[in-house]
């Protein structure tokens, strides 16, 4: 990637068609790039600022509209027909890993503010040790629900038991995530190699914005808890590519 800084959104757009990803599904990397060249090209016909746009990229907004845009294109989907999620199953908010679930600044910020005000609130936690703080440990309902992160939007299971059993560590198949989710994470590894030396695009840990919230932390103290390594995304889209 040229270290030289973009003077404008069609620098941009040069920017991601040369922009190599590294494994991961390729076809999934290939339409993640037309849908953001796209996203680039309406900004730039409609006279959007540089800086307005670049915010818009470091931050997953820009990510999180063209994934959104897939996901309601799956709505009618088999996978989304044949699900068997209702209120208060809730397996599937118990978090896998150290970390919980890769979101971005955008997602976080979302979630905090919507977190804060239940501030010292019984949390998910007081149901599993694991699950995530925005769960209400009673009802097992989403308590930041219309801020939950795309990666919740988009998981998906015709069965609750091998939801129950993928909590444990038990590989059970059905559980799974709609292609928006995948799609939102390439995009955002495109926006972060097109705005190498520009800005940095950092993802963070679900489960440590949820905590940092409930616990009453600022979003600053948050968000820096809550950051990730760059190689945390990179793994991500491996994983969800099965690399
Ligand atoms: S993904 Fe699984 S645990 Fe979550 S609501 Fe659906 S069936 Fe229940
Ligand atoms: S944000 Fe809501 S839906 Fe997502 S894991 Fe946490 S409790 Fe579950």
């Amino acid at each position: 990637m040229s270290s030289k800084r973009p003077a404008s959104i069609s620098d941009l757009r040069q920017r991601v068609a040369r922009a190599r990803l590294p494994g991961g599904d390729r076809a999934v990397t290939e339409r993640a790039r037309r849908m953001l060249d796209v996203y680039l090209e309406t900004a730039d016909t409609h006279g959007l600022a540089l800086a307005d746009v670049a915010r818009e990229l470091k931050s997953g907004t820009a990510a999180l509209r063209i994934g959104g845009a897939e996901l309601e294109q799956q709505a009618t989907s088999a996978a989304l027909r044949d699900a068997a999620c209702a209120p208060g199953c809730a397996f599937c908010c118990i978090l896998a890993g150290e970390d919980g679930a890769v979101i971005f600044e955008a997602e976080a910020r979302a979630l905090h503010g919507a977190l804060v005000p239940l501030a010292g609130e019984p949390d998910g936690r007081d149901w599993s040790a694991r699950a995530c703080p925005a769960l209400d440990p009673e009802t097992r309902a989403c308590r930041a629900y219309d801020a939950r992160p795309m990666v919740c939007r988009a998981y998906v299971s015709p069965d609750a038991e091998a939801c129950r059993q993928v909590a444990e560590g038990i590989p059970a198949p059905g559980p799974g995530l709609l292609g928006g989710r995948a799609v939102s994470l390439a995009v955002q590894m495109l926006a972060r190699a097109a705005l190498q030396g520009v800005a940095t695009v950092p993802s963070f840990s679900l489960s440590a914005v949820a905590a940092a919230a409930v616990e009453g932390r600022e979003i600053d103290a948050a968000l820096r808890e809550a950051r990730h390594k760059p190689r945390v995304m990179d793994d991500e889209r491996k994983r969800a590519a099965g690399d």
